[in-house]
């Protein structure tokens, strides 16, 4: 038995890295997933690997920060996977320069694709959420949006936003049984994180109590958690998962 038998989640950017993780951990304990990335390669090859290994998973690849993909995905999660209870907003990009050298669209792509998304995929998720009375709603936020990082304005700002955004809908809709909490990951070793240089890897290993970058499976079973039982009594909570880093 799976501690999410019978359950339907959704983990956007669920192709690589932190939702990769995540995805597999969730199917894993008996969720039907649906899988989204930007691209049909990453997230066809995850469904494809929850497949193998037994369990139900689908494919939709594209943007999420578009309102017709992100409606597309909660539908197919409903129609082909027979409802929708966990919703895993995990898709997001960084776009890095200083502020005196961010251009308008780096800020506005970061913008969409880490804030807009969200929103725009837990609208359309709270309505089957709130039909059968049970639903999870995390947020992959950020420990820079808590403490900030030079060269990610754009980033701390969206990252800040969606910890706003994850206690004000905490607040609408926890009455309907429906939990809204935050996972603020700190330094997690994945493509997005192998861009930075050795240097500044070196600087942040120094800013971490647990002497080490975290794993995917560091973020993947805080999620588990936070959508199972165990966690029945806790929502609009940003729980930090930094090896320490930020305290
Ligand atoms: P990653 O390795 O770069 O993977 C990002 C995933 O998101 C990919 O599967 C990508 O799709 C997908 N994606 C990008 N834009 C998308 C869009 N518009 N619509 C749908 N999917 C999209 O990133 P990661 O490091 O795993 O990060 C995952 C989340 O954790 C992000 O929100 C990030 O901000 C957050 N986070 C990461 C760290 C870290 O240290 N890594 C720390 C704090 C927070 P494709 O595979 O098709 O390209």
């Amino acid at each position: 038995m799976g501690q999410l038998d019978g359950k339907v989640a959704i983990v956007t950017g669920g192709g690589r890295g932190i939702g990769k993780a995540i995805a597999l951990r969730l199917a894993g304990e008996g969720a039907a997933v649906l899988v989204n990335s930007a691209t049909e390669k990453s997230c066809g090859a995850v469904a494809e690997e929850i497949k193998a290994a037994g369990g139900k998973a689908l494919a939709v690849a594209g943007d999420v920060s578009e309102a017709e993909v992100a409606k597309a995905v909660v539908e197919a999660a409903t129609k082909e996977l027979g409802g929708l209870d966990i919703l895993v907003n995990n898709a997001g990009i960084t776009r890095d320069a200083l502020l005196m050298r961010l251009k308008e669209e780096q800020w506005d792509e970061v913008m969409r694709v880490n804030l807009k998304s969200a929103f725009l995929l837990s609208q359309a998720a709270i309505r089957p959420m709130m039909k059968s009375r049970w639903g999870r709603i995390i947020n992959i936020t950020s420990i820079v949006g808590i403490i900030g990082n030079p060269g990610q304005t754009n980033y701390a700002a969206s990252k800040a936003a969606m910890i706003g955004f994850t206690k004000s809908l905490a607040k609408e809709v926890a009455s309907r049984n429906i939990l809204v909490n935050a996972i603020a990951p700190g330094f997690i070793e994945t493509s997005m994180t192998d861009e930075l240089n050795a240097e500044w890897k070196e600087k942040l290993m120094g800013e971490i109590p647990q002497a080490r970058f975290g794993h995917v499976d560091d973020i993947a079973g805080p999620v588990l958690f936070l959508c199972s039982d165990a966690a029945n009594y806790i929502t609009g909570t940003t729980l930090e998962v930094t090896g320490g880093m930020g305290m």
